[in-house]
């Protein structure tokens, strides 16, 4: 008989971060594949816990998820984890779970943490309806091109994103989504852990007199279903154009934000200028 596949959710920084379930399995099965095995060494070493290991990240996931299925279809138990929270999310796992269940291998979840719902959850944003979007691609045009694709999106969005190009990545936000909440979660569960709240535009100004380090996760409301009054639109036009838009730029943004017309936005913005 085969043995079974866990799913194992591990710490994203606080090393208290992991469920009693999660650690007997790790204690007891007969493997654990590891997306780095020694960074995965320092958390299972801190709870006393010598297993076998296996290195499964991405490049080698498909040749590995080989190896391992054969282990398990030998009869012994694998436990995968990444580098932090649960495999499988914008981490190496998918691969081999997919494989797993084509053999008929149980695939058993042991829940745990996951940083785009530990962000979501403080983000003071709606979590009725939520998508999950992971990272962004690093090339701007790209980028710009995804957040166009998403700016009717009515759900709120989360998204990864290395430190490196979070002012560029906020700043795309701010052009293509407009004047809409957001929140900016860094280094949850770790020392230097906070949480920006307000506009996008609030957010990129706090960054700017901020030290920029570490891991994030972005959060946006989603597309409003509210209409707004030609009033409040008007005034975010003006919002836009105190932050150093030109008209012609903070109106696109507002009509498109709002699903108004450019024109009559533009044409209202002059009067009483
Ligand atoms: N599998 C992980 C999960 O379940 O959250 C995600 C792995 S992904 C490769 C790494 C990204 O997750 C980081 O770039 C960052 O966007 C986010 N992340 C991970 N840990 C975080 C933390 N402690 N605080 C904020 N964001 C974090």
């Amino acid at each position: 008989m085969s043995g079974n596949l866990y799913i194992v959710s591990t710490p994203i920084g606080n090393l208290e971060d992991i469920t009693l379930r999660a650690l007997r399995t790790l204690k007891e099965v007969d493997a654990i594949a590891a997306e780095d095995t020694r960074h995965s060494r320092k958390l299972l070493n801190h709870y006393g816990i010598t297993k076998p290991m296996i290195s499964y990240w991405s490049e080698k996931e498909k040749v590995r998820s080989e190896e391992i299925i054969e282990k398990l279809r030998s009869g012994l138990s694998v436990a995968i984890i990444s580098d932090a929270g649960t495999p499988g999310i914008s981490d190496p796992g998918a691969v081999l779970i997919k494989r797993a269940i084509e053999e008929g291998i149980d695939v058993i979840p042991i829940p745990g943490p996951s940083a785009a719902i530990a962000a979501l959850s403080v983000s003071g944003l709606s979590t009725e309806e939520f998508t999950f979007i992971g990272f962004l691609p690093p090339k701007a045009a790209q980028r710009q091109k995804r957040l166009n694709e998403l700016a009717l999106e009515p759900r709120t969005l989360i998204f990864y994103e290395a430190p490196h190009r979070i002012f560029e990545t906020l700043k795309d936000m701010e052009e293509i989504f407009g004047q809409r909440q957001a929140a900016l979660a860094k280094e949850i569960t770790k020392m230097h852990e906070e949480i920006l709240r307000g506009t996008i535009s609030e957010i990129v100004d706090m960054l700017e007199t901020r030290t920029i380090a570490g891991e994030y996760v972005i959060i946006v409301e989603g597309k409003s279903k509210e209409a707004v009054s030609i009033d409040e639109a008007l005034d975010e036009i003006k919002s836009l154009m105190k932050r150093g838009k030109g008209r012609k730029e903070a109106v696109k943004i507002v009509a498109e934000g709002y699903g108004l017309s450019k024109k009559e936005l533009y044409d209202r913005s002059l009067v009483g200028q």
